[in-house]
């Protein structure tokens, strides 16, 4: 009965399949690219002191907020947006420009959010294969129609961790016509150690049609208060912001990303242990023979060339909580979040355990 209410596009749209949360005490999750050192102790000091006056709304246009991104990047307040976490600026894009039946070109095997943004305004995802494990950003461009309204690229790529340069993101833009809207994901950034590694604030400058995305989510370890911005040129900006709700950011999430931005140390520790963590995973995947794929982000893909389900149950039983990547089309890999040093040793552990199903 309700079901005839509905409008098409709902009818279709799939089920989010998160990581699975621990259920009980002592396990490991390494499943969702957390921060394993959980949040910045100095965002917890903002949150405690901004709790006493949560009687009030939030400040709308999150001005501390942006200021705080705006020193910190040496762009102006009007190049940001705050969303209720990156997702919700990706949705915010898509209300605000996508015209039904317009094309969204996306990676296949990539982060569904892209895919079902595009479905639920009305618009035509357009699927491109990736390419080694890469997203083919040759054919990404040269999928652009007169239709195509919006691009999605994520770099680090989710879930694969492989990155492209500067000069290939360069090549990119400079084929994709102006009146064409990138979305350049870029949730895993400060993750990023590839010295080519694009500077996606000089792209902003030169492409008027970008929009980047990151996110207090991942290296600032705040995925739970909900908290992502995006930054482009300001006529961008400005429409994103009509079109968002009031008050879509609280003032908790506000006070303690504008906190966290400001902990340098935070973030430092945070990529010291990851850089330290990848190398060590690198070494053990390696001497225990898996095929795993370097890593520009917090996690490391690994395609297991056999489906991935029992090896995620037989972790799970020990503790260990990783991703299988069916939800992304890849059901024979897992991706492997970066943990603490003793995190790290508890995954290869029950891992050499398993020995018998690899
Ligand atoms: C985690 C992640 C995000 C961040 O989402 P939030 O809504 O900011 O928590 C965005 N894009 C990708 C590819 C991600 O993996």
């Amino acid at each position: 009965m309700i079901e005839e209410l509905l409008r098409q596009a709902v009818n279709q749209l799939k089920d989010y399949l998160p990581g699975k949360n621990p259920d009980q005490p002592g396990m490991v999750k390494l499943a969702s690219n957390e921060n394993p050192f959980g949040p910045s102790p100095l965002a917890l000091k903002a949150i405690a002191k901004e709790a006493k006056l949560c009687q009030r709304y939030p400040d709308q246009k999150a001005i501390v907020l942006r200021e705080a991104l705006a020193n910190q990047y040496d762009l102006k307040t009007d190049n940001f947006i705050i969303g209720n976490g990156s997702d919700e600026i990706m949705q915010l894009i898509a209300a605000t420009f996508l015209r039904p039946g317009e094309e969204v070109i996306i990676s296949e095997n990539t982060f569904s959010v892209y895919e079902f943004v595009a479905r639920l305004f009305d618009g035509r995802a357009v699927l491109v294969p990736l390419r080694n494990l890469c997203q083919d950003l040759g054919a990404l461009a040269a999928a652009v129609t007169p239709r195509t309204k919006l691009i999605f690229i994520c770099n680090p790529h989710n879930p694969t961790g492989s990155s492209f340069s500067a000069a290939e993101l360069d090549t990119f833009l400079a084929n994709v016509p102006t009146g064409v809207l990138v979305v350049l994901d870029e949730a895993y950034a400060e993750f990023a150690e590839e010295k080519n590694f694009p500077d996606s604030l000089t792209v902003i400058k030169n492409y008027p049609n970008v929009i980047v995305l990151r996110t207090f989510s991942k290296a600032y370890g705040l995925a739970g208060l909900r908290v992502g911005y995006g930054f482009a040129q300001p006529e961008i900006i400005r429409y994103l912001t009509r079109v968002k709700l009031p008050f879509n950011v609280n003032s908790l999430a506000q006070a303690a990303a504008a906190a966290a931005l400001g902990d340098k140390r935070f973030l430092a520790k945070t990529l010291k242990n990851n850089s330290d963590g990848k190398k060590y995973l690198y070494g053990e995947l390696q001497e225990l023979g898996f095929n795993y794929k370097k890593t520009e982000a917090n996690f490391v893909f690994i395609d297991l060339k056999k489906p991935a389900d029992d090896l995620f149950m037989a972790l799970l039983k020990q503790g260990v909580i990783i991703r299988p990547l069916n939800s992304f089309g890849l059901p024979e890999a897992v991706r492997v979040s970066i943990g603490t040093k003793e995190q790290n040793k508890k995954f290869v552990a029950v891992l050499q355990r398993q020995s018998s199903i690899l």
